[in-house]
């Protein structure tokens, strides 16, 4: 490839046709995934592409490459020197919150600064007024969708990495280089991602998700998480006899909402590691209505007191209206991996330094949502997650820059040979 603009390492420019490549062939493969859905995966599409990349995997040297009874791709990259193994993962499905099929890429090559008008929808404008991140990449070959879609870059961006890297390493041999696990996941965008990985046969010592975002960062704290779901059963009566005797639980229900807090504790109100109480869905009727909360905190202690303050706001409502029954569940669904990586510095050292020979200044971040890696990381399997390039997510204005995607494939590369000295 000549030298265009942006390449962060002759290491870098070297693989950024083959990311590009394989990034176009992923997104165009439906892997969007649905919600409330019993089974795994929650549409078989998706294990499309998970075969696809079985198949380039062994075309690339990795023999074993199989998709297994978890629904996980498992390939090994054997290692030249003895070191600790080193996992790679990334999900194969997309959100189902956007139009997720016949995604149509388009790669903006050299891009002059314009705004990005997207042909499928002109209304949909990348404005780089408004997207500082958009602004500084002048100069870059940009892709996005047509802009009725997705582009899928979360997580295709990061298969594409780690394809085009561990396809590098295999063709590469003499660079010395720590043992390689690579696992593509399902359903990772409906919470289920981690579900059924098996932790034993993956054999990893330390692992990394590519499933962040900007160049550079290596997110290490992630929200801790649980969900509340608060069960409000009135009593239902004929309105034409109700009097007395109607208890309305739609009513209840709505109080129960309008009773949080109104300018803090909220997913907009809220930056950072400032915690939350999202209520995301009602359903019912007057005679039972069910209200769904998420609550989230990069702290333990304030996730305790945000599911208190939703225990005490539902005894509440049956303080005022005692005939009413008022049930409160509470589920956990991961943990903020913070301390589980604290207990091994070494996992976020070798990224960085492998990010710096990638040639890019990292920073460390966090992430306001969960990954596979927190859940995998609270299981004993630290897993911070690293950049893959790709921005605006969940949108049909999501876009990745080819020059980012390359020096996060460039990272993977350092990665392995970091490990290897270790
Ligand atoms: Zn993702």
């Amino acid at each position: 490839m000549a030298a265009r603009a942006g390449f962060t390492s002759a290491l870098a420019a070297e693989l950024a046709a083959d990311v590009l490549e394989r990034f176009l062939r992923y997104v165009r493969v439906d892997t969007q995934a649905a919600y409330r859905v019993t089974g795994r995966p929650s549409t078989e599409k998706q294990l499309d592409l998970s075969r696809m990349l079985v198949a380039e995997l062994r075309a690339s040297g990795l023999e074993d490459a199989e998709l297994n009874e978890g629904l996980s791709v498992f390939a090994t990259l054997p290692g030249d020197v003895d070191a600790p193994v080193v996992g790679l993962i990334s999900h194969v499905d997309t959100t189902p919150d956007v139009p997720g099929g016949g995604v149509a890429p388009i790669v903006h090559e050299g891009w002059a600064g314009e705004p990005i008008v997207l042909p499928g929808d002109p209304r949909q404008v990348l404005d780089p007024s408004r997207l500082p991140a958009l602004a500084k990449r002048v100069g870059h070959d940009i892709v996005t969708s047509d802009g009725t879609t997705l582009l899928g870059a979360d997580d295709k961006a990061g298969i594409a990495e780690i394809m085009a890297a561990v396809a590098y390493l295999a063709a590469h041999p003499e660079r010395p280089r720590a043992p390689i696990r690579v696992a593509f996941t399902v359903d990772e965008e409906v919470g289920r991602g981690a579900e059924a990985f098996d932790l034993d046969e993956f054999g990893a010592d330390v692992a990394y998700t590519l499933d962040g975002a900007d160049l550079g960062e290596l997110e290490i704290e992630t929200f801790s998480a649980k969900s509340i779901r608060v069960t409000i059963r009135g009593h239902s009566v004929h309105p034409g006899t109700a009097k007395g005797k109607l208890v309305n639980a739609v009513k209840l229900a709505a109080d129960l909402v309008a009773s949080l807090p109104r300018d803090r504790l909220s997913p907009e109100t809220t930056e950072d590691r400032e915690g939350y109480i999202h209520p995301h869905r009602i359903s019912g009727g007057t005679e039972e209505t069910v209200v769904e909360f998420i609550a989230r905190d990069h702290d333990d202690e304030l996730l305790e007191e945000h599911v208190a303050l939703v225990r005490t706001l539902a005894e509440q409502v049956e303080q005022r209206e005692p005939r009413a029954h008022v049930e409160v569940e509470v589920r956990d669904n991961y943990r903020n991996m913070r301390r589980f990586i604290d207990e091994n510095p070494r996992v976020v050292e070798a990224a960085l330094e492998a990010i710096r020979r990638a040639g890019v200044e990292p920073t460390l971040a966090i992430t306001r949502g969960g990954t596979d890696g927190a859940v995998l990381s609270s299981q004993g399997l630290p897993t911070p997650n690293l950049f893959t390039g790709g921005q605006e997510y969940h949108s049909v204005r999501e876009w990745a820059s080819v020059q980012d995607m390359a020096a996060a494939a460039a990272t993977i590369v350092e990665l392995a040979g970091v490990w290897a000295e270790s």
